[in-house]
């Protein structure tokens, strides 16, 4: 709480200073302090405002870019599948979401490795100690 409110002053002085700055600047050149002070200090919102957003935009970005990447990680399995040819095991990274081929690492024959699913009847254990 102490951090913020020091945050808060020490942002708010930087406003005024900037909004200061503008204003003295507008003084020297023969226009209005308080009127440019005041669209100086408005200014500065709006330009952090529009700054702020690009930055969330930003870091949302990022996060989803991220998340698009683990799901790419989480969707590769290694599994050891026999060639079709020689039937000697490989291990081979399958992509769920993906056409999966490999070349076996004895005989050099493409192959392509299709994903199956298969049902299991679900059964209950009829004692759970003995
Ligand atoms: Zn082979």
């Amino acid at each position: 709480m102490k951090q913020a409110i020091i945050v808060f002053l020490s942002s708010t002085l930087k406003t005024l200073a900037g909004a200061l700055i503008v204003g003295g600047l507008a003084y020297i050149l023969g226009e209005s302090f308080i009127i440019w002070s005041f669209a100086g200090f408005l200014g500065q919102f709006v330009v952090f405002y529009l700054y702020n957003s690009y930055l969330q935009y930003k870091a949302a970005k990022t996060i989803k870019e991220n998340q698009l990447k683990e799901l790419e990680i989480l969707s590769r399995i290694t599994f050891t599948i026999n060639c079709a040819a020689c039937k000697e095991p490989n291990q081979v990274v399958i992509n769920a979401n993906d056409e999966n081929q490999f070349v076996c690492g004895v005989c050099n024959a493409k192959n392509a490795a299709y994903i199956t699913a298969e049902a299991a009847l679900v059964t209950t254990p009829i004692a759970t100690k003995l």
